[in-house]
């Protein structure tokens, strides 16, 4: 069936429409037929792109004002005789959405109706940058095309098997109960995904694998697997934690923020951009928030770049430990996002020298790891795989779209993870 997936931003809609059945997921077979996004929305200048393989890359330039009127406009391009890939609007059988936030409700992906769709409001509140978006996106698609199923993909939902050890905080226990404070962690699709992709590659049942999943892009985080169900995460309540990112700074000294505030002239609004928008990668180097400038900089002797580049590479190390305690054992760590997928450095600076873990990199594997393919990067027959792994966040929707229509959707809900109320 033809899936349009849709990922609904404050100013943005990224769609892509994928073929996929319950067998093509089987064969790893699904495909892309259509990408593209429609950016700047509410502007007078907003642009919606599509690519489709083998074709030009297409662009339009024109004012769309809000995400309805944009996805009229996805709609409208996609059944264009000269651009699009359906004959019509129809060809479209269900429509899978990104929805940031599924809070302690959402265990699993799920088929759209007018009460989960009152339960993603209820967790606005977790996420009032992402939720909205995705909910607006939601409505606006239901209305336009009310003829088909529309399921919800939440990054929060795999990891809601973690132990109540690993997303309750040493805070009072009220903070839990009563403001839903916990760890929740993010890019769950991602870390499945390539979690299962991973097992795949090594040709061994998920059930037997303890892996340690990085996935390092913009934003970074981590995650310990454990025969297939995330038991802990390294973001929390919200993306802030955990590893330096592009511009979050990650695990912090909460007594830093109440000490910043109190001796920086800044407001509580400036002091969360700093944490977000002005840290991390960016924030310490001085130089940038993406990688590949870090790594140029620091190769032209950057003092700060360089400082940059080993705190990020020294977290991930810190956590491919704990992780590996925290399971008890270690069978793969796999790379994922645009810099574990494209960056041999920074794979190799993370695992140097840690081959009393188990963990030894084949530097050729690693150097030359072909782009958009899945390899092993380690030496044949150490006793942890090192894997690369493209994520594709958007397949995973395509696929629990399929597979909540077809009622093979698996919950990651554990039994015996619920904290005491
Ligand atoms: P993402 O958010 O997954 O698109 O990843 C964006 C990050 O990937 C940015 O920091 C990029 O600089 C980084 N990146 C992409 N390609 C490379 C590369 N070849 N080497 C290092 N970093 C890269």
């Amino acid at each position: 069936m033809k899936v349009l997936v849709l990922n609904c931003g404050s100013s943005s809609v990224k769609f892509q429409v994928i073929e996929t059945s319950l067998e093509m997921i089987e064969a790893n077979a699904d495909l892309t037929l259509a990408r593209g996004a429609v950016e700047k929305i509410g502007l007078s200048d907003s642009r919606l792109s599509l690519d489709v393989p083998d074709r030009k890359p297409h662009q339009e330039i024109a004012e769309i004002l809000e995400h309805r009127a944009a996805i009229e406009r996805v709609l409208k391009v996609l059944v264009n005789p000269e651009h699009g890939v359906l004959g019509n609007v129809a060809e479209i059988e269900a429509v899978g959405h990104r929805v940031v936030h599924g809070g302690e409700k959402f265990a699993s992906s799920v088929l759209v109706n007018p009460e989960v769709e009152a339960m993603i409001e209820e967790c606005v509140v977790l996420a009032p940058l992402h939720n909205p978006h995705n909910l607006r996106g939601l409505t606006a698609a239901r209305s336009l095309l009310p003829g088909v199923p529309h399921i919800a993909v939440f990054d929060t939902a795999f990891h809601q098997s973690m132990p109540p050890k690993a997303f309750v905080y040493g805070l009072p226990y009220e903070l839990y109960t009563r403001q839903a404070i916990r760890r929740y962690g993010f890019h769950g699709t991602s870390h499945r995904f390539v979690s299962i992709r991973t097992a795949n590659l090594l040709r061994r049942p998920i059930e037997d694998l303890r892996i340690v999943t990085c996935h390092l892009g913009n934003g970074c985080s981590m995650a310990a697997v454990d025969r297939g169900h995330s038991v802990d995460t390294s973001m929390g309540f919200t993306p802030l934690e955990g590893l330096l990112m592009g511009t979050r700074c990650g695990d912090l000294d909460a007594a830093i923020v109440p000490w910043v505030l109190a001796m920086e002239e800044v407001t509580l609004a400036q002091l969360n951009a700093m944490l977000n928008k002005h840290s991390g990668l960016y924030g310490v180097s001085g130089v940038s928030s993406d990688m590949r400038e870090i790594e140029a900089a620091c190769a032209t002797g950057n003092k700060r770049a360089c400082l940059a580049l080993d705190i990020f590479c020294y977290r991930i190390r810190k956590y491919v430990g704990a992780y590996a305690a925290a399971m008890g054992g270690l069978d793969a760590v796999t790379f994922t996002g645009g810099i574990g997928e494209n960056s041999p450095l920074i794979r190799a600076t993370t695992l140097a020298g840690m081959d009393f873990f188990g963990i030894e990199l084949d530097e050729d594997a690693n150097r030359n790891a072909p782009r958009g393919k899945e390899v092993l990067v380690s030496r044949p027959g150490t006793r942890v795989a090192v894997a690369v792994i493209p994520t594709n966040e958007e397949r995973v929707i395509a696929r629990d779209t399929v597979r909540v229509l077809g009622g093979v959707m698996p919950s990651f809900a554990v039994a015996g993870t619920d904290a005491p109320r």
